[in-house]
């Protein structure tokens, strides 16, 4: 190749890579290796990941979902669980096949083998958060509007019966784990649970695989120094700072 050429093609291949969005990685649906016993073939990334991964900013100050979440607990999730799972994740994954993908394409290949483990949780840690995030936002809260608002009407009755059945559901996760609300293969919303950092993007792992739009964190590390023992105040308290205008994008990007 001439190296004109190669540049330009590098050039292109790393405006390709910071403008992939997240949730469109996201809709792989390899199938192949799910419930098998022979060693599943990974399939090889979209694009070749060339720089370590890296901590993203909070979308808003830490202080910002005070009094729901506090401060405190913001800059210690985030400045220290999720760098943890950064840090972690990039010695996971040096020497491996996954050295040089990008974080949703292992996530969709990501295996229940004992060698996969820790970039499972890793990689699991990392994309949470940081959809974890953006999907909460100060001054927030409220009821969804358009037609998320009548998707959750269709699949749950009504948006109070979804706010119960979604508290339910996080408050049922056994140990460390997240709730989620997804958007399934057949276009219809569900709601899901998976333990550790597990989420319904692991096609490999998890039972039912879907679209999250909507995700909370129940590790005690999420609400621990505020409300201790007390995961059902925390999950009333998230529902005030739920941003329903990115979780309402990611439902048209993950329907339309
Ligand atoms: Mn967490």
């Amino acid at each position: 190749m001439e190296k004109r050429t190669f540049l330009k093609t590098g050039f292109f291949l790393s405006i390709a890579a910071v403008a992939a969005p997240m949730i469109n990685a996201c809709k792989g649906s390899e199938k192949s290796g799910k419930n098998s016993t022979a060693a599943p073939v990974i399939p090889p990334p979209k694009l070749r990941r060339t720089t370590p991964f890296s901590l993203p900013a909070l979308p808003y100050p830490a202080g910002a979902l005070e009094p729901h979440i506090d401060k405190l607990t913001m800059e210690i999730h985030h400045g220290k669980h999720h760098q943890a799972y950064v840090n972690n994740l990039n010695e996971a994954v040096k020497d491996t096949v996954y050295n040089e993908y990008e974080l949703e394409d292992i996530i969709s290949r990501i295996t229940t083998s004992d060698a996969d483990k820790k970039i499972r949780n890793n990689a699991g840690g990392h994309w949470n958060h940081t959809f974890f995030w953006q999907i909460m936002a100060p001054n927030a809260g409220g009821m969804p509007e358009g037609q998320l608002a009548t998707a959750l009407n269709t699949a749950f009755g009504s948006f109070d019966q979804f706010k119960t059945q979604f508290s339910d559901a996080a408050k049922s996760v056994f140990g460390s784990g997240w709730a989620w609300l997804c958007v399934g293969k057949d276009k219809s919303l569900f709601i899901s649970t998976t333990p550790n950092q597990d989420n319904p993007l692991m096609l490999q792992i998890v039972a039912k695989t879907g679209t999250p739009i909507l995700g909370i964190d129940v590790w005690e590390h999420a609400y621990y120094l505020k409300h201790q023992n007390k995961r059902p105040d925390y999950i009333n308290a998230f529902f005030n700072v739920v941003n329903w205008k990115e979780v309402a994008l990611r439902f048209d990007k993950a329907m339309f």
